[in-house]
């Protein structure tokens, strides 16, 4: 498989098929809480990244083989909206399958009319909006030179006024910068005018790319929320979604893994043939379970069981 993964257990989509539409860490943004590291290629030039008819073809042939899935999720390790055929491959799997799109972006691009266009097939859009000024988006999402605030969030606006399915705006909330109440209104003034059917909450629950970044408290969360309304929800703890049926089996090979010898997590997608958003979750998982620990070696984070003298126990 190279453009499907899972499915995967999501915190909004159920059991959700993944479908990467760019190369790793291809985005318009390098955001300081990206849980896959810094971007490696921030771009805005939109291209045909891989083939349609290949994508088409992998997802026809996946669902074959797996119980039907809640959602096909365009998302992956990168920005969807960055394949210049992202509408065709929409109309291509609808055409194939009746399981609901998703479209898992950054929302950086919908500025730009044929981005707009492209996604209107789309059962469900879930966009980001993570600041309500140039300042501090510029500090949070560190986007491409070429997109300011405005042309971002204008864009957000005008695909509210073509879009007629559900919008879920993601807000993701940095502790100390968004995770305040001034700027949290501030956001709230661009959720005003984009009108999205829910506001969901997020924040560094699994590791950010920079270390400087810190998740906003449980409690916090909830005081924020308030401050959008009765459409606004914290999105539930991730940590217990992988606990169930079929998910618990690939966290135990994971920890297994990690109980054998140390390994990055590329090493661990290798090893366990998982893409890589999935193996995140699972170290992620883990961490917070105390199983394993994280250690840096030279420029490689690799993740390793707690050794008995260490005082953690499974
Ligand atoms: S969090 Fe999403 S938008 Fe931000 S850098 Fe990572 S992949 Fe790109």
């Amino acid at each position: 498989m190279r453009y499907t993964f899972g499915p995967v257990p999501s915190r909004r989509l159920g059991r959700s098929l993944g479908v990467d539409l760019v190369p790793f860490k291809t985005c318009t943004y390098n955001c300081i809480y990206c849980q896959l590291g810094r971007t490696t290629s921030r771009i805005i030039t939109l291209r045909e990244f891989l083939q349609v008819k290949d994508i088409i073809g992998e997802v026809a042939r996946r669902l074959q083989d797996i119980p039907r899935p809640d959602y096909i999720t365009l998302s992956g390790s990168g920005e969807p909206t960055l394949h210049s055929r992202i509408g065709d491959i929409i109309s291509g799997i609808k055409k194939i399958s009746d399981v609901p799109v998703a479209v898992l972006t950054n929302g950086s691009l919908f500025w730009i009319d044929t981005v707009r266009t492209a996604v209107q097939e789309a059962d469900l859009l879930i966009p980001s909006l993570d600041a309500g000024d140039e300042k501090i988006f510029s500090y949070v999402n560190r986007p491409h030179p070429d997109i300011s605030f405005k042309k971002m969030a204008e864009g957000l606006c005008k695909l509210r006024e073509c879009f007629d399915g559900p919008i879920w705006l993601e807000v993701f909330l940095v502790g100390g910068v968004t995770g305040i109440k001034s700027e949290v209104l501030k956001i709230r003034k661009w959720v005003g005018r984009i009108a999205p059917e829910r506001v969901q909450l997020n924040t560094a629950v699994r590791t950010p790319a920079e270390g400087f970044v810190d998740a906003v408290s449980k409690e916090k969360m909830g005081e924020m929320r308030t401050l959008f309304g009765s459409h606004c929800e914290v999105i539930a703890d991730y940590s217990r979604i992988h606990n169930i049926g079929e998910f618990y089996h690939t966290q135990e090979d994971v920890f297994e893994l990690l109980r054998r010898r140390p390994c990055s997590v590329d090493d661990i997608s290798s090893g366990l043939n998982l893409h890589r958003n999935e193996t995140v979750k699972y170290v992620q998982e883990l961490m917070d379970k105390h199983l394993i620990r994280m250690e840096k070696r030279d420029d490689t984070v690799l993740y390793c069981r707690y050794d008995n003298h260490e005082g953690r126990h499974r």
